[in-house]
């Protein structure tokens, strides 16, 4: 933008160049190159500012990325990562699988998860955080 700062100053030049007698003219043109000055002195403030506020956008940008890498612990976009994570929620946590119950141990109230061959013939188990025998014909529900 200094060249549009520079072509003003050229025009200035010539309208002084002209010699003009003091006239209703020479206030406008003076006046005129005047205005102009001020608007390039604008624009390149507002160069000026908008330059520095790319910077800024683009270093927050790049801040973000590394914490989203951090975060994420990879560089896959966020959709892909979702949809991994909740695949891998689902495996790790299916607990409709027919063989395991969910019980809450009276005693601990620990929240355990029993393979129902591992309860006996009574309905009875142990619960793995607090060892206290659980019937669970009486703990379910
Ligand atoms: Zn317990």
């Amino acid at each position: 933008m200094g060249d549009l700062k520079s072509r003003v100053s050229y025009l200035k030049g010539l309208a002084d160049g002209l010699g003009l007698d003091e006239s209703k003219e020479k206030r406008l043109l003076s006046e005129i190159v005047k205005v102009l000055e001020e608007m390039a002195e604008a624009i390149d403030d507002l160069q000026a500012f908008s330059e520095a506020t790319q910077e800024y956008v683009e270093s927050i940008d790049e801040d973000l990325g590394q914490l989203e890498q951090d975060f994420y612990g990879c560089e896959d976009d966020e959709d892909e990562y979702e949809e991994d994570f909740d695949e891998e929620y689902e495996d790790d946590y299916d607990i409709d699988d027919e063989d395991l119950c969910e019980i809450e141990c009276p005693k601990c109230h620990e929240v355990i998860f029993i393979d129902e061959d591992l309860v006996d013939n009574d309905g009875k188990t142990e619960c793995p955080n607090c060892k206290a025998v659980i019937n669970l014909d009486e703990a379910d529900g």
